[in-house]
């Protein structure tokens, strides 16, 4: 488990690690993965060092509630029409992959498999 100082995601809020930005606001920001694996993938993470749903409380509630409030907006405007997925891994049952919360958004043009692990 990864406190704020070495996590990556908070690199990336703090601008340490240079990233492909969607969506920036006080609570939130959106940026395109890294390793697309469909066209259309960028993540959403609240901008506060979260590791796991299991440490989400009310008090983020309002960048939690962006997340998905945005997740439409922002999967149009970058070219997923006609559908996406959400998925919030969390924790080792869950396969996540970097203790931030994040939430991939992961679109078209053609229909998603049943599923999607990330291809090493
Ligand atoms: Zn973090």
């Amino acid at each position: 488990m990864t406190g704020a100082a070495d996590c990556l995601f908070c690199k990336i809020v703090r601008g340490e690690i240079p990233s492909r930005k969607v969506h920036e606001d006080e609570d939130v920001l959106a940026f395109h993965d890294v390793r697309p694996q469909a066209p259309v993938h960028f993540l959403m993470i609240p901008r506060e060092h979260v590791p796991t749903l299991y440490d989400a409380s009310m008090a983020q509630q309002r960048a939690f509630g962006k997340m998905l409030a945005l997740a439409g907006e922002l999967a149009r405007k970058e070219g997923a029409t006609d559908g996406f997925r959400t998925i919030i891994n969390t924790g080792r049952v869950g396969h996540q992959e970097g203790y931030h919360v994040h939430m991939p958004v992961i679109g078209g043009p053609d229909p998603l498999g049943p599923m999607i692990l990330r291809r090493k």
